[in-house]
């Protein structure tokens, strides 16, 4: 049975006394929270040796934003998995479309963070989505499934189950504006039908698939009935305590 998942990236917020505040409150709320799924975050890398100290009995999933395509040496700057292993993170955000747009990654570079990432033991939460202009030329369904392809196909079944997939495309990225649920849960159809089509239904149907982009507490619970979706990687609305934890109720 795959897992339900809310997990919240940060991004670049927050100094150290905001985000020791943020994680105590959210320790706090998990301790009465009966939602049926999983909590995680990625904050700032600076502060994922203090995440994964609070969270001593792995309450939370503690996620690296980004993770090196390389495995150590001259890379200033970047943080290697085996650093990731080595404070037990459970795992690192690859692929996210600010990294794209501002860092030049591409599926390519996702490949080589995601082999190295399962190599360590790590969970790779595999980002993709359509921009704004590929989905008026109508091209989304090519471009998901061509992302998904180059990014993970040359893994094994075993591997690709290990794997968390993020559908966020990039017009409704910090814009407020939502894939509705209909247009959400038909690319998540998609990719899930992608992966089965190569490695089997029953793979496919273990690998979760969240949903990224403009998630609020309005929203969350409709986004998370589809049958496809299974939770969500939520950016602003992650940084309020209040807001999140909606969010989370989205699954009760
Ligand atoms: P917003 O929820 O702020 O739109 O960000 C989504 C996101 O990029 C999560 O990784």
């Amino acid at each position: 049975m795959r897992k339900n998942i809310v997990a919240g990236n940060w991004k670049m917020n927050k100094n150290v006394i905001e985000a020791q505040q943020l994680m105590f409150q959210l320790l706090e709320y998990k301790k009465n929270n009966t939602s049926n799924c999983e909590i995680w975050i990625a904050p700032p890398s600076l502060y994922l040796m203090m995440a994964k100290d609070l969270y001593e009995n792995n309450e939370i999933g503690v996620f690296s934003q980004d993770m090196s395509e390389h495995e150590s040496g001259a890379y200033t700057g970047e943080i290697s998995a085996d650093m990731l292993e080595s404070i037990d993170a459970d795992g690192a955000l690859i692929g996210h479309s600010e990294r794209r747009q501002y860092h030049g990654e591409t599926d390519s570079h996702c490949n080589r963070k995601i082999k190295l990432a399962l190599d360590k033991g790590l969970i790779p939460v595999y980002c993709n989505g359509e921009t704004l202009e590929q989905r008026k030329a109508g091209q989304h369904l090519e471009v998901v499934k061509n992302q998904t392809e180059v990014a993970l196909f040359t893994l094994s079944a075993e591997e690709i189950k290990k794997v968390v997939i993020a559908y966020e495309p990039v017009w409704a990225i910090g814009t407020g504006e939502t894939a509705s649920p209909e247009q959400a849960q038909e690319i998540h159809a998609h990719i899930r039908n992608t992966i089965a089509n190569k490695y089997g239904k029953e793979v496919a149907d273990e690998i979760s698939i969240l949903y990224g982009g403009s998630v609020k507490p309005e929203n969350a619970k409709e986004i998370f009935s589809q049958p496809d979706i299974d939770g969500g990687l939520i950016g602003g609305a992650a940084l309020k305590i209040a807001d999140f934890a909606q969010i989370i109720e989205g699954f009760n």
